[in-house]
């Protein structure tokens, strides 16, 4: 290394940790990414429903649902699609009919398979680190 007469000092000054969004909590990474109530509001559920429209697309493409969008990222879920002559559908966000009630009864992504007789019901979060355990919980 070359020495030189330059010194960089960096001073890091931390006046106020606070969220700037919500005022409540202090504004570390894991509460931006996770915990701040004002982006969970909107910005979760964003990221949440891409996280699903790529499982969507996905799962359309490989049971044979002909989609409109060659790419998953401008792909934008129908609420229901059906292949095979209507035999096999996949609905999006779509309350569901159960024989108890759930308060949260709209699963993501249902496949059903009039065919086999089956249904697969998948529900996905996205949760920081420290909510995996609790949100697997809900989940099931
Ligand atoms: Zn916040």
């Amino acid at each position: 290394m070359l020495k030189t007469c330059t010194l960089i000092i960096i001073i890091i000054i931390i006046i106020d940790s606070i969220c700037r969004l919500c005022k409540q909590f202090d504004e570390t990474v894991e509460h931006i990414i996770s915990a701040c109530p004002i982006l969970a509001e909107e910005q979760y559920i964003k990221r949440h429903d891409r996280v699903c429209a790529q499982l969507h697309f996905n799962i359309c493409k490989k049971i044979g649902v002909k989609l409109d969008k060659e790419h998953w990222y401008v792909y934008v879920p129908q609420s229901v699609k059906t292949c095979h002559a209507g035999k096999v559908s996949i609905s999006w966000n779509q309350q569901s009919g159960t024989d108890r009630t759930i308060p949260s009864n709209k699963p993501d992504i249902v496949i059903r398979d009039n065919r086999k007789g089956t249904c697969v019901l998948k529900d996905a979060a996205v949760p920081g680190d420290r909510n995996v355990i609790k949100k697997e919980a809900e989940k099931f």
